[in-house]
């Protein structure tokens, strides 16, 4: 008899729904008739500015590609440890924190455990807890998008981890102070991913994680440092997990010029965090902007991205409409967003090209009236 695969498949893989990513922006615009050079990009919560320029000096110059990376990634948690204030053994570095999140699930969570999260939230939890077959608890997000406290701590109570990021991706809210003490008195490990919270007025949690409590917090170079493309991010966890995690992990997950970017990236904080500020700034400035069109209602967001309510057309129509004119944005299939749009915040001449977007387009879209006549 040969090896059958259908029959092997893990039972947990059988029925998996997968990661929906967004897709290259070359694809789209060539299905759409749109110049590359045209696209305004507003659909991944990218920074519009790119890596900084040390990070890029760092790039051009000669690094050892043909050398293994250091598998105990001694400088980068060492200058982490630095901009955070808290011992390197408490730092693991991974391929994004996408890899931290996968980690995690590898250590901690067992097939059939509980895993709590609260919807509409970051997509890469429940996909990580589908493949390793724990079962997704949701406490759904209140009506204005803020979490459901009592019934968070109840879930978390019966659960293996809880998984929340701060500001929440796509609503863009934080994590109120008062229910992380609640949350991590639950019995579970409360995972807060902190992937946009340069954008934020909040304070970071990742020294309260070093002190020991059952708190992992998530970072990525991603969306401050604009390195998306080379995939680094972190957790912030108490020792005894890190030296768990560092055992457990590929041992070569950071590549080479993953890490030298981030190192150069950490050098250059200051620029980047003037850039966050201004993109801060941007956000606010469009969140007005798109509040007086008349049509859209943009939640409040301390994150680099808005979550819009429509009341003209629905998530698919509006996407598909500004696309024609060459701005991407991100349309969700979650129930409760079939009438909203994420829109990533850009440069202000990426929120001008938006703005004359949505004032071409306003006139083709129903009315809510109307689409219910
Ligand atoms: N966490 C959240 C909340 C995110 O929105 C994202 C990216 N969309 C990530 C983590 C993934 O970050 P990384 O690129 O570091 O894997």
């Amino acid at each position: 008899m040969r090896f059958d695969h259908d029959a092997s498949l893990r039972p947990a893989l059988r029925a998996l729904r997968g990661y929906e990513p967004i897709a290259p922006p070359e694809v789209v615009a060539m299905r759409y008739g749109v110049p590359p050079e045209r696209i305004v990009k507003l659909d991944g919560n990218e920074n519009p500015y790119g890596p900084s320029p040390r990070a890029l000096a760092a790039l051009a110059a000669p690094y050892a590609a043909h050398r293994y990376p250091d598998p105990d990634q001694r400088r980068l948690r060492e200058a982490l440890a630095a901009r955070h204030g808290v011992p390197a053994e408490c730092i693991v570095a991974g391929a994004g924190s996408d890899e931290l999140i996968d980690l995690l699930f590898r250590t901690y969570v067992l097939p059939r455990d509980r895993v709590v999260i609260a919807s509409p939230t970051f997509g890469m939890y429940a996909f990580d807890a589908e493949l390793h077959g724990a079962e997704v608890v949701d406490v759904p997000l209140r009506d204005d998008w803020t979490p459901d406290g009592d019934a968070l701590v109840a879930a978390a109570a019966a659960a293996r981890a809880v998984f929340i990021p701060s500001p929440n991706n796509p609503t863009g809210g934080t994590l109120p102070p008062a229910l992380v003490g609640r949350l991590l008195d639950s019995g579970a490990l409360l995972v807060v991913d902190e992937a946009y919270i340069e954008f934020a007025h909040a304070p970071s949690l990742a020294e309260r994680a070093a002190a020991g409590e059952p708190l992992v917090v998530l970072r990525t170079f991603s969306k401050w440092a604009g390195l998306a493309g080379l995939r680094v991010g972190y957790g912030v966890l108490p020792a005894p997990m890190a030296r768990v995690l560092m055992q457990v992990k590929q041992p070569y997950g950071v590549n080479v010029a993953a890490e030298i970017a981030a190192l150069a990236s950490l050098e250059d904080s200051a620029l980047l965090d003037e850039r966050a500020c201004v993109l801060t700034g941007e956000r606010d400035r469009l969140a007005a902007q798109l509040a007086a069109l008349g049509w859209l209602q943009p939640a409040p967001s301390e994150a680099n991205f808005l979550l819009v309510r429509l009341d003209r057309g629905d998530a698919l129509s509006v996407r598909e409409a500004l696309r024609r004119h060459g701005v991407f944005v991100r349309a969700f299939d979650h129930p409760r967003l079939r009438r909203h749009v994420r829109i990533s915040v850009g440069t202000t001449a990426d929120s001008a090209r938006l703005l004359d977007a949505l004032t071409a387009i306003a006139g083709e879209l129903a009315t809510e009236g109307e689409a219910r006549s």
